[in-house]
């Protein structure tokens, strides 16, 4: 029996007569006090005997867990080193699917209700109203947890005839039709979507990687492959790395098949959870849309995996259960014995090298549909081509930005950085705000007048005098963030209908497709964006990019940095011209003739590649070599500092294996942890989990500080 519990071992329990097990089966156990989900592993190993031995107390009425969802769960839990109980608690995140489904009570909020007479608006009391006010109705302990109170607040407020309660039944998911036509495919696009298809009817495992330019038809393209997998009564999964952000798609999806798929992230309530969780499990979704996670789910019988924008770095999830999932969905596939496509135009080099050695297979889609050509993709050089003195957008992409609003085109300008000013000092004294529980500075947020730490979440006010000297109104801010850029729009164009699209403006995946849809409606002139926007969204008056700081991503020494720099920027890029107007990507930049920089002027992505691969291969990094990370950390800086030392006296060290650190990690501090860090480099064909295994072995870990083990590590703060 296996206890989603962060356990090495699945334990032994008798089973009562009358109930008949079979291997993946769920059940409840006791466990000392505690009542636990368990899942039949298989036979007991014995080492207890039988008559001291606790019985399962009772089989849930669902189908069993597939012995290729078992297998999975041990072959992540070996491959990322976590405990496989840890592994199986992802598999088994909502226990309440298991139970058959009861009508539940929920609420909503009575519109017009006043509050009777003496009747405090308390703080909590709003919150639970400000939520009801914008969402689907919820279960009283939903609306306690996100507001951060007890139930009894939810009771207060429906005694005194403010909320309208309402039984939720289970969440009816729509059958997307397999049958319906899509678009009439051009021959490109038919080639690709015949060798899917071909793929997804044989049923065996493959990877493919679907390389093609943006706006190509690639999601046209794996469309089919999910059409055939429905043919064969078979389900289809798609991860996508933001799936908040993806109303674009799902709507599209709903428009192809006649009914939208079933979403896992995040963002769903409770109850959606639990009824999308006992669908899936009895094979009544034909498609799963979804965030990391969703590989985890109780698919019966997959027959195509799909990997939306699969070098983004979203899908490496880097807390708790560590792990690529991208990777593990290869996994996945491999175990059950289907394909899985790869989709990219910008794919990670690991993919690439993967598809050139032909241990993947490659379809490409070369040219954008309909004929639309990629933008032209120009450099300003800062060196030369100044902003203004506290001012970010340089002469050419000013002069840019008025021709294309003269031309009544919509333009937008990109900044990976929320806020005002990264950095806040005193002009009197140099003292720099910093974030007190982490290795970091505080963000300006002057909409929200606050300084923020973007790491661990702190909220300060600005302060008025400096908390060092004293002196006042000294503290100036330094350097833009989004909110700054804004500022200087407002400043040149003032007629312009200008909007800021950033996480943090943009309250949930609502606000964004709202937001998505106005720019459609070209009822903004400028967007100011991060990240948020470099998503799939397709604008057809969009024609100017400007991406203000185009060298941001490459400091930092991160061994992706110039491959991730690349793919945000290409990305971003490819926002411009999709429409019918031809577009104009401007990179500002102080480092114009660096490889990156030239390799997206030139349009030359694979001359990019091909120099990024030679010098991993030189430098006997991923794809070519192995990494592994041990994080230490713990509250007390000597006691981390000690274990590490010991960890790196007792590291595994040969000709080919080597130990880099430990070294302070660059985020030394963080949420008040201390941190130091051990990198293991060895060659790919060496198997780094048992080295690590018997290296921790060695070490006595004392209970204040915990060792996160980080096999292929993304992050290297
Ligand atoms: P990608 O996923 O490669 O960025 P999409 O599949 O999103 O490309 O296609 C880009 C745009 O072109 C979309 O609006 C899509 O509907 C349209 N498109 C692509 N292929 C076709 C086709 N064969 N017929 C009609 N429209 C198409
Ligand atoms: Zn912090």
């Amino acid at each position: 029996m296996l206890l989603p519990l962060p356990l090495r071992e699945a334990y032994d329990y008798r089973v009562p007569d009358g109930m008949a097990l079979v291997p993946g089966d769920f059940v409840e156990v006791p466990l000392g006090p505690r009542r636990l989900i368990g899942v039949v592993w298989g036979p007991g190993a014995g080492t207890v005997e039988s008559g001291r031995l606790k019985a399962v107390v009772r089989r849930f009425d669902v189908p069993p867990m597939t012995e290729v969802g078992r297998r999975f769960v041990e072959w992540v839990a070996a491959y990322t080193m976590t405990p496989p109980g840890f592994v199986l608690r992802m598999a088994v995140s909502v226990p309440s699917a298991l139970e058959p489904p009861k009508p539940m009570l929920a609420y909503l909020r009575k519109p017009d209700a006043e509050p009777p007479p003496g009747f405090k608006m308390t703080d909590p009391r709003k919150r639970i109203l400000a939520l009801l006010a914008d969402g689907p109705p919820r279960t009283p302990a939903e609306l306690a947890e996100e507001a951060g109170c007890g139930v009894t607040v939810v009771r207060g407020l429906a005694e005194a005839g403010l909320l309208d309660p309402v039984m939720l039944q289970p969440t009816r998911l729509g059958r997307p039709d397999w049958r319906r036509p899509g678009p009439a495919l051009s021959a490109n696009q038919q080639g690709a979507a015949d060798d899917l298809r071909e793929r997804v009817t044989s049923g065996c495992y493959s990877t493919v990687l679907l390389d093609g330019v943006t706006g190509s038809g690639k999601t046209e393209v794996y469309y089919e492959a999910i059409s055939a997998a429905l043919e064969q009564g078979k389900q289809a999964l798609v991860l996508l790395p933001e799936i908040a952000l993806s109303a674009q798609w799902l709507d599209r999806f709903a428009r192809r098949f006649g009914a939208p798929p079933a979403e896992w992230h995040s963002e769903l309530t409770g109850a959606q959870r639990r009824d999308t969780w006992r669908a899936v499990s009895k094979g009544e979704v034909p498609v799963v849309v979804g965030a990391r996670s969703a590989l985890f789910l109780p698919y019966p019988d997959l027959g195509v995996i799909i990997v939306d924008e699969e070098h983004d770095s979203a899908y490496k999830q880097e807390e708790g259960a560590i792990y690529h999932a991208r990777d593990m969905a290869v996994a996945r596939a491999h175990l059950g014995g289907l394909p899985i496509v790869l989709v990219s135009a910008t794919p990670s080099l690991e993919t690439k090298v993967n598809a050139d050695s032909h241990r993947y297979a490659r379809i490409e889609l070369p040219s954008r549909h309909g004929g639309a050509l990629l933008p032209d993709v120009e450099l300003v050089d800062l060196r030369r081509d100044r902003p203004p003195a506290r001012h970010w957008l340089a002469p050419s992409l000013r002069k840019a930005l008025t021709d294309t609003l003269a031309g009544g085109e919509q333009a937008m300008l990109f900044l990976n950085r929320r806020g005002y000013a990264p950095l806040t000092l005193c002009r009197a004294c140099g003292h720099r705000m910093q974030c007190p529980n982490c290795t970091a500075w505080l963000v300006e947020h002057r909409l929200a007048r606050k300084l923020q730490c973007h790491h661990c979440g702190l909220q300060q006010p600005l302060p008025h005098a400096c908390p060092e000297c004293g002196e006042e109104g000294t503290m100036a801010a330094c350097g833009p963030g989004v909110e700054r850029i804004a500022e200087e729009v407002a400043e040149l164009f003032p007629d312009a209908r200008a909007a800021i699209m950033a996480s943090d403006t943009l309250h949930g995946p609502r606000a964004i497709q709202e937001m998505v849809e106005s720019i459609g409606r070209h009822e903004l002139d400028i967007i100011i964006g991060t990240q948020v926007m470099a998503k799939g969204h397709h604008f057809p008056m969009l024609t100017l990019v400007g991406v203000v700081d185009a060298d941001l991503g490459l400091n930092g020494g991160d061994l992706r940095a110039a491959e991730r720099t690349y793919q945000l920027l290409h990305q971003v890029a490819g926002r411009a011209g999709r429409g019918e107007r031809p577009g104009r990507v401007m990179l500002q930049t102080f480092m114009p003739e660096h490889p990156v920089m030239q390799a997206l002027a030139a349009g030359d992505r694979d001359g990019f590649y091909q120099l990024e691969a030679e010098m991993r291969l030189e430098a006997g990094m991923p794809p070519f070599g192995r990494l592994a990370a041990l994080i230490v950390s713990g509250e007390d800086p000597t006691l981390v500092e000690r274990v590490a030392m010991a960890l790196g006296r007792a590291a595994p060290r040969s000709d080919t294996v080597h130990i880099l650190g430990p070294a302070p990690a660059p985020l030394a501090l963080l949420r008040g942890r201390h941190r130091r860090r051990l990198l293991m480099k060895a060659p790919r064909s060496t198997q780094v989990q048992p080295l690590i295994a018997e290296w921790l072995d060695r070490v006595e870990i004392p209970p204040a500080i915990r060792v996160q083990i980080d096999v292929d590590p993304y992050s290297f703060l």
